[in-house]
């Protein structure tokens, strides 16, 4: 029987028609028609206003830092429940994250610490990286509100949480910036890539300044600041188009196999699955849970004997040796997931065979 991974990329047939257009008209450049295309149908999917289609998720913040201002000593406050480009990008600018914990309701950010982190901050923050885990949405109008009363710029780090929705608006639209990744293991893949959003069209234009190696308006190449390469490839481009447009279909399907796996394994004694907060949709990129009777880790092991690909929930940032003497405001939430939880194969290719597949084997190894 053939491996069963954790996410594999999905693709619909169209990307090589398309990249076959890019080819013909020789756009093989970090620019483009397709570039443009993509960023208008990324709009048009989420709700956002202005996009900026980048190399990666991970410089798609590193830019919102950079157009936020954010420099040496300013403190970031982040989601301590994520993944290390979520975060990287505070250090990049010489800026000191503040991590944050999660809530059980959400597993995201939770609004009451994000309160305390701010009143116990060394400096008054500058900005707030709140990451939608696992395609499900944060508190994410609370920690709007909260964060316009003190002035805090929000990025929201929607890397994995495409298609997501919160009441009637698209995940990666409430705060200042929003951010896409089409990394490989995304519910939508690009094979690397990233979309920084916002309803200012102003903040976009700086952003792709500064994307476009900070190149002044002139034929000799004049510069005055630091920039980065960090636009995407046209061919690239060309298969972000192709995956955009079965968004709604790879969502649906992400649900169906959470709903089946809480089908089958909703019975066994102490597992929880991932909540969703109400008047929320997540994407459920990843059908993710809990385990009360066994250590995740039997589990993993198990499924990797029959050939599984399974993995551990992320590893807090404040458990990470890189970030030792961070400050933080935490109350063992996110640690106590990390010990509990694990990711279950969920690429939307899955059919019923191989779900069941995948459940008959937990269900031998559980207690
Ligand atoms: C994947 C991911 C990123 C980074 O995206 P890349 O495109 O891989 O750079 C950032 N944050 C989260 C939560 C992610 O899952």
């Amino acid at each position: 029987m053939p491996r069963i991974y954790l996410s594999p990329p999905h693709m619909t047939g169209n990307e090589q028609a398309y990249i076959a257009e890019a080819f013909e008209s020789n756009y093989i450049a970090p620019l483009g028609p397709f570039v443009e295309r993509f960023e208008a149908m990324v709009c048009g999917a989420t709700g956002a206003k202005h996009a900026l289609a980048t190399v990666s998720g991970t410089a798609a913040i590193h830019l919102a830092l950079r157009v936020l201002g954010v420099g040496a000593g300013d403190v970031v406050l982040c989601s301590t429940f994520t993944f290390i480009g979520s975060v990287a990008p505070i250090l990049y600018q010489q800026a000191t994250p503040l991590f944050i914990d999660s809530d059980a309701k959400s597993w995201n950010l939770d609004p009451e610490l994000l309160r305390r982190a701010i009143a116990t901050a060394p400096r008054p923050p500058k900005a707030l990286i709140v990451t939608h885990l696992y395609g499900q949405c944060a508190e994410i109008d609370t920690i709007v509100s909260i964060c316009r009363e003190y002035g805090i710029a929000v990025i929201e780090d929607a890397a994995e949480s495409i298609g997501a929705e919160y009441g009637e608006r698209g995940c990666g639209t409430f705060g200042d910036f929003g951010v896409f990744s089409f990394n490989g293991n995304k519910l939508l893949t690009t094979s690397g890539g990233g979309m920084l959003v916002s309803s200012c069209g102003e903040s976009i234009a700086k952003a792709r300044f500064y994307a476009t190696q900070a190149k002044e308006a002139a034929v000799h190449y004049e510069h005055r600041e630091i920039g980065y390469n960090y636009r995407m490839s046209n061919v690239l481009a060309a298969i972000g188009c192709a995956q955009i447009e079965v968004l709604e279909a790879r969502v649906a399907r992400a649900r169906e196999i959470f709903d089946t796996y809480r089908d089958l394994l909703g019975g066994l004694p102490g597992v929880a699955f991932m909540p969703e907060l109400p008047r929320s949709r997540g994407n459920r990129w990843l059908t993710t849970l809990t385990f009360e009777a066994v250590a995740p880790e039997i589990i993993r092991l198990a499924l990797e004997a029959e050939d599984i690909e399974s993995r551990p929930l992320w590893k807090p940032m404040h458990l990470q040796p890189l970030f030792a003497e961070s400050p933080r405001c935490v109350e063992g939430v996110s640690d106590a997931l990390f010990a509990c939880g694990l990711c279950l194969p969920s690429g939307t290719q899955m059919d019923d065979a191989a779900l069941c597949r995948v459940c008959d084997v937990i269900r031998k190894a559980h207690p």
